[in-house]
């Protein structure tokens, strides 16, 4: 029979599946033994059986019964007794951690039976309604869906009509009153009584928190993360400990390092007298947790040496929800915490060289994604800039764009392409929308552990937060700092997460350490190079000593080669040399595309060479002792004629005074004659070659020349020429005869033997298919997975992104596009094949990748899979994709 229901002791920290993040830990701590209030785990699967049929699993109720009365015992007093009631919190808790995104109910079995006897045993009246108050306004919200804003109107009117800040200075009467009140909110908004019953209130908790994963924010966050939508939710039911009993109990959140820097300390913040949300939610300042020393030393002690424990249990940064209740600490959560890119460097090296894990478990530790940050510039710290506040630096980066006070405008400016800061006091879920399309994020309250923090920290945004002198005033868009100075909405800001400094204005921005580093200009070794570069500086080297893809880059020109190669680049695996075509060059190529005699093409042809000669040798020379594919001609040749619409209105112009020029006319006509309908599925790649007669020809002559010339100068050039966009082998056997006549003629003349390979890329759902047969002709295969996405889905990628992958991505249809990371499945899938086929063939075939894929994180680790030889990307992406290289093969 299955089984939904674990206790705390039954569980451990591999079942997060089961019982998701916070219940497989607080199973975790339970069995090492820490202080964590008895409690129970209802399963995913119960979640998952629930979300498919509309009803829990006809078991669960029986269970969960089972499971309370246990509990029951074992607290000696019965769920919402009238004298002495146990109370408890229902939480949810999926398998990642979704800040925010689901609902916790504190305080359940509270009813007006129960209130009194709950102040008699705590002998704290004050205390009860507290408590009971809180249930009724999280019960409301989140069970019964009232809008949240009510009770917190409520509350503020007591506190106002009272003449007090804050809510610690509510009495017992008070707080008695605005149960009251609370009561007949739910009421008037529900058309029921709020549930007196305390299982009936637990049952309805927890149904609620199944519910909650399919909210619309939970399912945006998950798309935004990847997470899969069909997970569930497991359900913690914790008794209730106290943190709301005087300023002898408090509540906190801690992290065993700073998830900022990576830093060791003590980091966290702790609020007295409070329960549950109160810390992260910014309601009353919190204190720094090193205060808690001075409140209360021996919880502080002992919270100190549970948090090392912790660290050496989980050998990583863990991060810890504590309340303290009436001197006596007690453990509510820990998890493997979120941390900056920075962070994650540092304290993977710091945990090898303290001897918790090896090299191998430290390179799984960091991600190309969170290194890719490192290499954002920062601001630029000797520019002018006035700086007009500060605040907590909550996730780095240098942000610049234009204040907007709320979500709903972020996003509207964002779609139209302006850079945004959104600035709030503080955020709530609602917000998530706004973030995501803002640049970074700015609030004036809440610590490091507040949403804000949390969720840009996760999503890799920008943040400041708790910029206490700036007044952010939402209502009427404008901000304004101590010193008087408005921003109003559309000012421009810049906000430095690295720092927590605030500027107005645009400030200036300087490039990362890492990337200096890659460039060689820091020096790894030296004595006052900052950790972060020496911890990026060792994983790196200790990914490339694992690593079996080679990475290669993207590039045309030597400079760019140059700096490609200086980030760790082995050759270059596309050379597009479309780009060698442009500029003055490209009336030579109007030339080419109009000649009407043999003669014309010939001497336009005789002009291109030797300009591309020269090109392949300052390439091959940048390159030199590595291999430089290089591709021949791809694009449509109307991209190198003026446009249509253009050159017809002068010509009639021109017409109509009588002075038409004999070109002009000419030109026109070719351009109607080359004008597609689809150019991209038109006259390029190969069929330009073999439609031209001589271009391929005088290409390959100047990768040859340029190659004997490099030889001869004592080089070692490496060239392997490759063929685009060939749909049958027989395209690439006319293009290979001829090119190894002209290659042959450059041996003979230059005396010198070269070994030029001759390949071509697979870009075409055809090429994949008959990979087998292509793979005969060629030397190496070089998949383009961007047309090859393009040709495969049947989406043109120049105007899908803007019309309706919004729409898909919405719909969940994909969760990031398949531009950006391959689709395993579907063109993935061509990919394996084709390369099985073509080894079947060839078993020496060398095999790469190019396009935007080959520097995408999770597209690295499949082409490792599928066996690829090497990546090719664009340089900057180059480390990235070493670093993901290595990871995929340790
Ligand atoms: P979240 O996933 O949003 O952090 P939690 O389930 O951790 O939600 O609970 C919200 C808050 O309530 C946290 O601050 C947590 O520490 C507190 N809390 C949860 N259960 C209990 C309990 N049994 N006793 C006291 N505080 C609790
Ligand atoms: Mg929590
Ligand atoms: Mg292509």
């Amino acid at each position: 029979m299955a089984k939904f229901v674990y206790d705390f002791t039954e569980g451990n920290r591999d079942l997060k599946d089961l019982l998701g993040g916070k219940g497989a830990n607080l199973a975790e701590m339970t069995n090492l033994g820490l202080p964590v209030p008895p409690g129970f785990t209802i399963t995913t699967e119960a979640c998952k059986v629930y979300l498919e049929s509309g009803t829990e699993p006809a078991a669960l109720r029986a269970e969960v019964s089972e499971h309370l009365e246990a509990l029951e015992r074992q607290m000696g007093k019965k769920l919402g007794q009238a004298d002495d009631p146990l109370l408890v919190s229902v939480r949810s808790g999926a398998k990642f951690s979704m800040p925010g995104m689901m609902d916790t109910v504190l305080n359940i079995g509270l009813s007006d039976a129960s209130v009194s006897g709950l102040a008699a045993q705590a002998g704290d009246e004050r205390f009860a309604w507290d408590s009971y108050r809180r249930l009724i306004q999280m019960f409301g919200k989140t069970v019964l869906g009232v809008d949240g804003e009510l009770f917190e109107e409520a509350l503020e009117e007591a506190k106002r009509a009272k003449g007090v800040v804050v809510d610690v200075d509510l009495d017992a009467a008070d707080l008695q009153n605005l149960v009251a009140h609370f009561k007949d909110i739910v009421a008037k908004e529900t058309g029921r009584d709020f549930p007196q019953d305390p299982r009936e209130q637990m049952d309805l908790a927890v149904r609620a928190v199944f519910d909650s994963w399919n909210t619309d924010r939970a399912k945006l966050y998950r798309r935004q993360e990847r997470i899969p939508g069909d997970l569930g939710t497991a359900v913690n039911v914790c008794s209730m400990v106290f943190g709301n009993l005087g300023p002898d109990s408090g509540t906190g959140v801690a992290f065993t390092r700073d998830p900022a820097s990576g830093h060791q300390g003590v980091y966290g913040d702790y609020l007295q007298n409070a329960q549950g949300e109160d810390v992260v939610a910014g309601i009353r300042n919190t204190v720094p947790l090193a205060d808690l020393e001075g409140i209360d030393k021996a919880s502080y002690d002992q919270l100190m040496q549970i948090m090392e424990t912790l660290e050496t249990h989980y050998k990583d940064l863990c991060d810890i929800e504590f309340t303290i209740e009436r001197g006596k600490l007690w453990m509510l959560q820990t998890r493997v915490g979120k941390r900056t890119a920075g962070a994650a460097f540092r304290i993977a090296t710091q945990l090898v060289d303290q001897g918790l894990i090896d090299e191998a478990e430290a390179l799984q530790r960091v991600t190309g994604g969170q290194l890719a940050q490192l290499m954002f510039p920062r601001f630029d710290l000797d520019a002018k800039s006035q700086t007009i506040g500060r605040g907590i630096a909550a996730s780095p980066g240098a942000a610049v764009g234009k204040a907007v006070f709320d979500s709903y405008t972020a996003v509207k400016w964002s779609r139209s392409g302006e850079k945004v800061i959104l600035i709030r006091r503080e955020t709530n879920p609602d917000d998530l929308n706004g973030m995501i399309a803002a640049e970074g994020i700015l609030t004036s309250r809440g610590g490091k552990t507040s949403h804000a923090a949390v969720v840009a920290r996760g999503m890799g945004k920008t943040c400041v937060c708790g910029a206490e002198e700036l007044e952010v005033d939402t209502k009427s868009r404008r901000m304004t700092t101590s010193d008087g100075t408005v921003v109003e909405e559309g000012d421009v800001v810049s906000i430095d997460g690295s720092t927590g400094k605030v500027y107005a204005g645009e400030v200036p921005v300087v490039p990362s350490p890492v990337v200096e580093y890659f460039e060689g200009k820091v020096d790894a070794a030296a004595a006052d190079t900052d950790d972060l570069v020496k911890s990026v500086h060792r994983l790196m080297s200790y990914a490339d000593s694992q690593r079996r893809l080679a990475v290669r880059t993207n590039a045309d020109n030597a400079e760019d080669a140059a700096r490609a190669r200086r980030f760790g680049a082995q050759g270059i695996g596309l050379c597009r040399t479309e780009h060698m075509f442009l500029g003055e060059r490209r009336e030579l190529v109007e030339r080419l595309i109009l000649a009407d005699t043999d003669a014309d093409r010939d001497a336009a042809l005789a002009e291109l060479l030797p300009l591309q000669k020269a090109d392949f040798i300052e390439l091959f020379e940048a390159m030199d002792g590595l291999p430089v594919t290089v591709r021949l001609l791809d694009p449509p040749l109307h991209e190198f004629l003026p446009d249509i619409t253009e050159l017809s209105v002068r010509v009639a112009l021109a017409e109509a005074r009588k002075d038409a020029n004999e070109n002009d006319l000419r030109l026109l006509q070719a351009v109607h004659k080359l004008h597609e309908q689809n150019p991209m599925l038109g006259l390029r790649g190969v069929r330009l070659g073999l439609v031209i007669p001589g271009l391929f020809a005088m290409q390959v002559r100047a990768i040859a020349e340029a190659s004997a010339e490099r030889r001869k100068a004592g080089g070692d050039p490496r060239a392997e020429i490759m063929i685009p966009l060939v749909g049958t082998v027989q395209e690439l056997e006319i293009v290979r005869e001829e090119a190894e006549q002209v290659i042959a003629r450059v041996e003979e003349t230059s005396g010198v033997s070269l070994s030029l390979t001759l390949g071509t890329m697979i870009e075409l759902p055809r090429a994949a298919l008959t990979a087998g047969q292509i793979a005969e002709s060629a030397d190496f295969f070089s998949f383009g997975t961007n047309d090859l996405t393009q040709t495969v889905w049947g989406f043109s990628r120049d105007d899908v992104e803007a019309s309706f992958f919004t729409a898909y991505l919405e719909k969940g249809i994909f969760g990031v596009s398949p531009f950006e990371t391959i689709d395993k499945d579907g063109v993935g899938s061509l990919v394996r094949n084709a390369a099985a086929a073509g080894r079947a063939t060839r078993p020496d075939l060398k095999l790469g990748v190019c396009g935007e894929h080959g520097g995408d994180p999770e597209s690295v680790h499949f082409f490792h899979e599928v066996g690829l030889d090497y990546v090719s990307c664009s340089p900057f992406r180059i480390p990235v994709a070493r670093l993901e290289a290595g990871r995929a093969a340790a």
